[in-house]
């Protein structure tokens, strides 16, 4: 069998929807495991929505999903963006010739200004990798318009001579695609060329069980990246849109993916998107990241949503990361969770307000804490600060000291959860501690933490 070559062939729209990804993954897939080769072809011949930002997206995403391409009209591929793609508008003289050849076997004529393939009148039959073997009635088929009466050639027939002229041996795409099929291989049969193989993938639909649109929450790949998904979990998820690489495993890392993965193993039937699963097995690699990469990931990630937490103390910083990385699954998450870290001039949540705040012996109670980590002297550890803890719910008569340790919580972070809230006092130190403690307690005399709507 010759070598394979597949290609991926996005039309620029403004976002990378998930079975766009998908259909990308799936033939970077297949060409990792033959080692064939992957093209990426925008087809961008629709003037109207073809902005340097909507073809952006596209490589932006494939760069996150690390999805490398093979080759460009330079020859070279891979991620740097001044090589490779192909770009279908730049390849009008291509299609001219293509054209040309098609008018001149007399399978062309002219109607209205437009010029227009006659489409044989036979049944149409596709033998599909996936969908096995498909006829399509064709006594009533119009003929194919192929050129535009403004003279620009129409998708079936560019994306034809694109499979043709790059050797394109794989056509994997969306089960979309799959009634256009027939009329892309009475174009092939018309140009004298064989046929490439065709493999349509099934849709991905969503949790009401319709076909995913750009409408619904999590469609677009950009999503994920900006919630602080980690890329090598997404695309492990979307793997699983359709294929299974066996045996109920899930979770398994890109190069035994490339190993697996077939495209007869392709399922026939629809596959349906499940955002919450892809959630939990983010949360999997979250939890099994190297601390280096852990390092790495939040770095970027805080860089671009919350610059200012490069002010931060260092080891604050650090130290705060690793107290909430076991709690939380996501980069957003986590930079949520950093917020009343940034500034002393933090926030008080609603919850913390209603729930904390609003006991009437809460100032006094701050007091007694603030009075309390100052006799520990400069030398606060978990056990000690526990302590703290304990002995003032003692001399406040309380039953237990969780209602000391919830209004702490809600006096030093203003939140009703986070991290581990006796590691979180270390991490912040005891200065730190005191004078939240101070600064809760100052609000609530002027009445400034009453419960908000
Ligand atoms: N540009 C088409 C699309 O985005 C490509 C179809 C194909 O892969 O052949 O749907």
């Amino acid at each position: 069998m010759s070598k394979v070559r597949v290609r991926f062939a996005p039309s620029p729209t403004g976002l990378l929807h998930i079975g766009g990804a998908r259909t990308a993954l799936f033939n970077w897939l297949y060409a990792r495991h033959t080692g064939g080769t992957f093209v990426l072809r925008v087809e961008d011949t629709d003037q109207s929505r073809n902005t340097q930002e909507a073809v952006d997206v596209i490589f932006r995403g494939m760069r996150w999903l690390g999805l490398d391409w093979d080759e460009g009209p330079d020859g070279k591929g891979g991620f740097s963006g001044d090589r490779g793609p192909y770009f279908q508008s730049q390849r009008s003289s291509i299609y001219a010739q293509y054209l040309e050849k098609l008018q001149s076997g007399g399978r062309t004529y002219e109607d209205g200004g437009a010029l227009k393939f006659r489409m044989p009148k036979t049944p149409g039959v596709v033998k599909d990798l996936v969908c096995g073997e498909v006829t399509f009635d064709r006594t009533m088929e119009p003929d194919l318009v192929i050129r535009r009466k403004d003279g620009s050639p129409v998708f079936h027939f560019v994306n034809v001579v694109d499979d043709l002229e790059m050797g394109i041996t794989h056509v994997i795409r969306g089960e979309d695609h799959l009634t256009n099929t027939h009329k892309h291989i009475a174009l092939y049969e018309a140009l004298g060329a064989t046929t490439p193989q065709f493999a349509h993938i099934p849709l991905i639909l969503n949790q009401g069980g319709s076909k995913m649109s750009k409408r619904d929450e999590g469609a677009a790949l950009g999503f994920y990246e900006e919630a602080g998904y980690l890329p090598a979990a997404v695309r492990n998820y979307l793997c699983l849109l359709g294929w299974s690489p066996g045996a109920n495993e899930e979770i398994l890392p890109v190069e035994e993916l490339i190993k697996r993965f077939e495209l007869t193993k392709i399922n026939r039937s629809n596959a349906r998107f499940d955002g919450d699963k892809l959630f939990w097995m983010n949360g999997e690699y979250w939890r099994s990241m190297s601390d280096g990469d852990f390092r790495k990931f939040t770095q970027e990630f805080l860089q671009r949503t919350r610059p200012e937490a490069s002010q931060m103390d260092a080891k604050m910083r650090e130290g705060l990361l690793k107290i909430m990385r076991e709690k939380v699954r996501t980069g957003r998450e986590l930079a949520d969770w950093m917020d009343p870290y940034l500034t002393e001039e933090y926030e008080y949540s609603a919850e913390s307000r209603k729930k904390q705040f609003s006991n009437p012996d809460a100032a006094k109670l701050l007091g007694m804490l603030e009075a309390g980590f100052a006799s520990l002297g400069g030398g606060m550890d978990e056990a000690n600060a526990e302590a703290v803890c304990k002995r003032i719910a003692e001399e406040a008569a309380l039953p237990k000291p969780a209602k000391v340790i919830h209004l702490l919580r809600a006096a030093v972070s203003g939140r009703t959860v986070g991290p581990s809230l006796f590691a979180l006092l270390v991490v912040l130190g005891i200065d730190r501690v005191k004078a939240r403690l101070l600064r809760t307690k100052k609000l609530l005399e002027a009445g400034q933490l009453g419960v908000t709507a």
